[in-house]
């Protein structure tokens, strides 16, 4: 079968989840036997999103090959369990860099370099994923950021209106809209959608499916309509309510047919609907799990996409633990010892957040040092774990100056350090520990035990300073394990008390790699313990 491609674009307003569409309609193919993968382009100059604050646009999600990419890829993980590589994420910078580098080498042998059909060129290459070995897949699903009607996206739209024309039958676009509700007419509109439609027809790219995001049901004359002044077949216009879960978005776009229409459109036939039986276990147990469970977040950034991956591994793990997992943001700059009693009540278990920088380190350090010594389940991530070392060094082994070089350089203990081969980097981005290395696990170790009695791991990374190994014998002797290692370099990758209930850090992100049918084992230990404690 030719490779089929599935562009995701939107319109009307950002933020109305062109991500988890596309996820879903992957996760639905998927189902049906194809071979998948989804990227994202990203219309903004920066190279990649490793160089953005998460308050611009959430959080950086690492893929296991070391790129730092756009939270969307997670959905794509959790949603497909699909292995997501520095191919799944472009942006514009990117694509300029490819381009410009190029013409410094002369490639071009000296005409002018355009928009079209120089940069267009380039997009499309990257669209058809031209430049990646890999197995030969079925659907590539390409979901473009930004809303339609964007300067800054009208290169994309012009490679997706060539690609059409190019692939024919083998191209299909779905075109994520917003049907708003009047509350004072008491009426859905779908107005802003026949504009959006006819922005894109303006750009020579007529939709054939129509996904329709809505607060209200919409009825049959409502999406005739749509489909009427759009020219989109009526089993081609598909809404997408509010549902209780992003996970229930497969089921529902799989009841009204959405990837029976892509199989249509592209002249596959359709067959059986699969029935995703795991899927449907996971969502029964999800709505099932109404006991509570308060889980605090200590962090700098109180924006939900922030922590976006460490905030659905909890929830994942908190399903698959017959609970409902509540999530309380604790804003670790205004925590103090005066105060973090009060600040941490109730939470049956405290995650303390990855991070950069000064902002809000003491408070993280008093809170470590607090369920430390009340023995209050305590999972550190990353900057997390570097401040649960920190506070040990400080507290524990009488290092009173003790700190991570990140944040004072002078530290006569800089138990946190740079390595010596990160001492010489002047870049910013890209530039620090990134993706996946192995890690050997001590036997016996609870983390160890979480991983089912594995020895052996891989986990993603994205940090430039590392636990310092001068002071390693210091630190067991004193009852912080260092349980994980990296076997090439020694460095430590996992701490963990053996006297404490549950009190882990780990320097990797274990949230990247959790997935709907595969929940990471150190979340799903986490859960599991605090809720035991908790009945
Ligand atoms: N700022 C720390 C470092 O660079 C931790 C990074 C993180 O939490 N992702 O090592």
């Amino acid at each position: 079968m030719n490779t089929k491609y599935i562009f995701v674009t939107g319109g009307v307003v950002s933020s109305l989840g062109k991500g988890i569409i596309a996820a879903s309609i992957g996760k639905l193919l998927q189902a049906r036997g194809y071979k998948v993968t989804i990227q994202k382009f990203d219309p903004y100059i920066n190279i990649d999103p490793g160089t953005l604050n998460p308050y611009e646009h959430g959080e950086c999600y690492v893929t296991a090959d070391g790129m730092e990419t756009d939270l969307d890829l997670g959905h794509y993980e959790r949603f497909t369990g699909i292995h997501t590589t520095r191919h799944n994420s472009i942006t514009t910078g990117r694509i300029y860099k490819a381009v410009i580098d190029r013409e410094r080498r002369g490639d071009y042998l000296g005409k002018t370099i355009q928009v079209v059909p120089h940069i267009t060129d380039e997009i499309k290459r990257r669209m058809l994923r031209e430049d990646v070995t890999e197995e030969e897949l079925d659907f590539v699903i390409t979901e473009v950021g930004g809303t339609i009607g964007d300067i800054e996206s009208a290169p994309f739209m012009e490679a997706i209106r060539q690609l059409r024309w190019q692939l024919g039958r083998n191209a299909v676009c779905v075109h994520l809209t917003y049907v708003p509700y009047l509350k004072a007419a008491d009426e859905l509109k779908t107005k802003p959608t026949q504009h959006s439609v006819k922005e894109l027809q303006g750009m020579g790219i007529q939709p054939d499916i129509l996904v329709l995001r809505t607060e209200r049901h919409l009825d049959d004359a409502l999406r005739m309509k749509v489909a009427s002044f759009c020219n989109v077949n009526l089993e081609c216009v598909v809404q997408s309510e509010d549902l209780a879960s992003i996970y229930e978005v497969p089921v529902s776009m799989q009841r009204q047919g959405l990837d029976a229409a892509i199989l249509r459109k592209t002249g596959i036939p359709v067959g059986e609907t699969p029935a995703m039986a795991p899927w449907h276990d996971f969502l029964e147990k999800q709505r099932c799990a109404t006991r509570e469970l308060h889980i605090g977040l200590v962090g700098k950034y109180d924006l939900q996409d922030a922590y976006k991956s460490i905030r659905e591994s909890l929830n994942l793990a908190g399903v698959y633990n017959n609970v409902k997992v509540k999530l309380h943001f604790i804003s670790s700059e205004e925590i103090t010892e005066g105060n973090v009693a009060e600040r941490l009540d109730g939470m049956a278990g405290i995650i303390i957040c990855p991070g950069f920088g000064q902002r809000g380190i003491e408070g993280k350090i008093i809170a470590a040092e607090y369920t430390r010594t009340h023995d209050i389940p305590t999972f550190g991530i990353c900057l997390g774990m570097q401040m649960m070392v920190v506070e040990f060094a400080r507290n524990v082994l009488g290092y009173k100056d003790a700190n991570s070089t990140e944040m004072n350089p002078d530290a006569a203990a800089g138990v946190i350090d740079l390595m010596e081969e990160q001492k010489s980097i002047t870049q910013m981005g890209g530039t620090m520990r990134l993706g996946a290395y192995d890690c050997l696990l001590r036997e016996g170790s609870r983390a160890s035990e979480a991983y089912g009695g594995a020895t052996e791991i891989s986990e993603r990374h994205r940090h430039r300073y590392e636990f310092n190994n001068q002071y390693k014998e210091e630190y067991e002797a004193a009852g912080m394990k260092c349980v994980g290692i990296n076997p090439g370099t020694g460095l430590v990758e996992i701490v963990e008390m053996p006297t404490h209930s549950w009190y882990i850090g780990t320097q990797f992100h274990p949230e990247y790699s959790s997935t709907v049918l595969s929940p990471h084992p150190l979340f799903m230990s986490f859960v599991k313990h605090i809720n035991t404690l908790t009945y």
